[in-house]
């Protein structure tokens, strides 16, 4: 569920007209609704109702600092994947025993600051960075709160690209060898072991693959119990997948996936962490973009759009979908015809969507991409020198620019001559 909806024939985010922002900070843009964000932040608070949890934001799927201050004002957690990411939490003002500190290369660097500004935990995803993290903290005369990634080795039934708990994929640490592995965490000087963590993946539509992994990490914590550990915490990652489509695609519902998580959990006296980002920023966010042209070709028509792949990836890289709508909404029982959708970018891969149904649209109308709040924006660039574009964010009947378009010159002044050039 999301608050984009039609009102008097005008797509909105929540109370606000589309085309108003539009015309106020022209196209294209994201825009995103708090109350959709609050929302899904609160189905998994609700579905983990009972045990003593924390539901951390995956930031690297939406990082404004508006979006994260809106989420942490909610009491949410922060999962962070770099040092950038961390001082994105910290400057959004997550309180930092909210955050926890995952990614399989973490620096020296990065270690040290965050040891110095403090953190939840490091999820660590080798022994060799255990090693090294335990000299650091050594160093700094300080201990590192870890929990090990175990690769569980179970296939997500996830894209290629986002699935990470097989045993050929680079997370985590073999599941079989785990015990040897939390041995020596515990023999280091500069580590406390806190806990386990696992991810297996993004875009999960089916609650098996988790329940799985899961299952292994409960049977793995009661070993490292009776190891000697004191494993008072698992982080079970993210991974719960959105509907992208509005027709077959049923993902199960956090609730589902919470019950689940306290049925495996709920007796083992364990703080449960969770890590979701799709599924809280996705359908929470839109692309706005205007028709350039309507191309006649050989046999096919094209859209062509003022946004492109380096402001939207996901159709190139995944060939993921995005429902696209008219923001005025088409009358009843119109005629549809197929069109490729496309972007300016030159590259073929620009291609938003082949032979989409759409209703007539003409030149300087305006269109909505569905469920781009997550993997969206993050993940844009400025290829083609196309400047990245706004961000807005809904509340109510208001809304704010969180990230103005950049002009040409603060693009093309970030670079620098050489001397023998000047
Ligand atoms: C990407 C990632 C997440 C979030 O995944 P979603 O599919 O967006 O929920 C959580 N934890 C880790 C370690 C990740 O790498």
């Amino acid at each position: 569920m999301d608050h984009f909806i039609y009102k008097d024939g005008i797509l909105h985010a929540e109370d606000v007209p589309l085309l108003r922002i539009a015309e106020d900070v022209g196209t294209p843009f994201y825009c995103y609704s708090t109350a959709t964000l609050t929302r899904h932040f609160k189905l998994f608070q609700e579905a983990l109702d009972g045990l003593d949890h924390l539901v951390c934001f995956a930031i690297k799927s939406l990082s404004n600092q508006a979006i994260l201050r809106t989420l942490a004002d909610l009491g949410a957690g922060m999962d962070v994947v770099s040092g950038g990411e961390y001082r994105r939490a910290l400057a959004a003002g997550c309180p930092p025993d909210r955050i926890v500190f995952s990614g399989v290369g973490k620096t020296r660097a990065e270690m040290c600051f965050a040891l110095e500004h403090g953190l939840r935990q490091f999820n660590v995803e080798s022994v060799e960075e255990l090693r090294v993290l335990s000299a650091v903290a050594s160093a700094m005369g300080k201990t590192a709160p870890i929990t090990l990634r175990v690769n569980p080795d179970v296939d997500a039934r996830t894209h290629e690209k986002i699935a990470t708990g097989r045993k050929e994929d680079k997370f985590g640490v073999p599941i079989a060898r785990a015990r040897e592995f939390y041995a020596e965490a515990a023999s280091l000087p500069g580590i406390d072991v806190v806990g386990v963590d696992v991810h297996i993946g993004s875009q999960l539509t089916d609650l098996a693959p988790f329940e799985a992994a899961f299952q292994k990490v409960a049977d793995l914590t009661r070993d490292l119990r009776a190891d000697g550990h004191a494993i008072r915490r698992v982080d079970l990652g993210g991974g719960l997948g959105i509907p992208y489509t509005r027709s077959n695609e049923t993902p199960p519902l956090p609730l589902e996936y919470g019950a689940m998580i306290q049925r495996i959990f709920g007796d083992l006296e364990v703080e449960v962490e969770i890590e979701p980002g799709r599924l809280i920023a996705g359908n929470a966010g839109i692309l706005l973009a205007s028709v350039i042209y309507l191309k006649q070709g050989e046999g096919r028509d094209f859209l062509i759009l003022d946004a492109a792949m380096n402001d939207l990836i996901r159709p190139a890289m995944y060939g993921a979908h995005h429902d696209i709508i008219p923001v005025i909404e088409p009358q009843a029982g119109v005629e549809q015809h197929p069109v490729d959708i496309v972007g300016p970018v030159c590259e073929s891969g620009d291609t938003f969507a082949k032979q989409r149904q759409m209703p007539p649209l003409a030149a300087g109308d305006l269109v909505a991409f569905r469920s781009a709040g997550a993997y969206g924006a993050v993940m844009s660039s400025e290829y083609n020198t196309r400047p990245m574009i706004p961000e807005v964010l809904v509340k109510g009947d208001q809304y704010a620019v969180i990230r103005p378009r950049p002009d040409f010159d603060e693009i093309i002044n970030r670079d620098r001559l050489p001397i023998w050039l000047e």
